[in-house]
């Protein structure tokens, strides 16, 4: 019996001796593994360490994030652009071929020219309008058949010596919306009734699709150093030397300064030094030797 227990006690024995010898060679199996993986490089020499962090600058993200998130951002200003010409309505061709395909109209056949389209109080854009638009100096929308002539104008001003600065040029129906409602709510909150206050604001703020600004085919331009001493559009601009530049010369590229001051009874809206629509170079030529605003023109030509 002794023998038999002598006999189990030392197979147990050398079984446990085995197992921990085992056990002993797998966890330094592990541990010697483990420090070659370059994770931690505990005990590497200079050449590993090196060699970590060249082999973990491509898989870090720290490093091709930027790369990768800077190809989106500088796009998304130019991004907005598409994005908010899907307002515009934006296939021309297949509504309005006739209107795009427009050719050059004799002086005294205005009817169907779209350079005389009549935008105000009484002749509302079309719901369905649409325009090939062209987006100038990075923001600003104009229809695309003018938008050559007002970069030429703005370049040749600035070559003169004016800094002109674009204030806005195309206007969605729903942002003249808003900027009329806001105008309303202005005056009714001075006082004016709900009737009284939508009158006068008309006079400031063209009430949606009687702008010329829904038709991108209007700037409003200001300079810089106007800008410096008025942060408003504001009458006083007839004072500066830009003023005086654009007025004189913005028919030589076909635009015609559209509220004048001594037409405000008949446009409806309040002299604005710098507004100005795009007619055609024959046809402001024409209108600036007749002295007559948008209206009486076309009510010349068609009477
Ligand atoms: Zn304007």
């Amino acid at each position: 019996m002794k023998m038999k227990q002598f006999a189990i006690g030392l197979t147990v024995f050398i079984l446990i001796v085995f197992i921990t010898a085992c056990l002993a060679m797998i966890g330094y199996y592990h541990l010697n593994n483990r420090s070659e993986s370059g994770d931690i490089p505990v005990g590497g020499s200079a050449e590993d360490i090196v060699s970590s962090i060249s082999i973990s600058e491509p898989s870090s993200q720290s490093v091709s994030q930027p790369e990768t998130s800077s190809i989106p951002e500088p796009q998304s200003p130019q991004d907005e652009e598409p994005s908010s010409s899907e307002t515009l309505p934006s296939e021309p061709e297949p509504s309005q071929p006739a209107e795009v395909v427009t050719p050059e109209p004799e002086p005294n056949e205005s009817g169907d020219d779209w350079r005389l389209m009549l935008v105000n109080q009484t002749h509302l854009l079309p719901d369905d309008y649409s325009f090939e638009h062209t987006v100038i100096e990075g923001y600003y929308t104009f229809d695309a058949r003018a938008a050559e002539a007002l970069i030429q104008m703005l370049n040749d001003g600035r070559a003169a010596g004016y800094a002109l600065r674009i204030v806005s040029t195309y206007r969605t129906v729903e942002r003249s919306e808003y900027l009329y409602t806001n105008k309303i709510a202005e005056y009714q909150s001075i006082g004016y009734s709900a009737e009284d206050a939508a009158v006068e604001a008309a006079r400031w703020i063209a009430p949606p699709r009687t702008s010329e600004h829904n038709a991108g085919l209007a700037i409003d331009v200001v300079s810089t150093d106007y800008d410096q001493v008025y942060g408003d559009l504001m009458h006083e601009f007839e004072n500066f030397p830009s003023f005086t530049w654009l007025s004189e010369h913005c028919a030589e590229y076909g635009f015609v300064l559209r509220y004048p001051k001594d037409k405000q009874e008949i446009t409806g809206i309040t002299y604005e030094p710098w507004h100005y629509r795009y007619v055609g170079v024959e046809h402001a030529k024409k209108m600036q030797e007749l002295n007559m605003c948008l209206e009486e023109y076309v009510e010349w030509l068609n009477g």
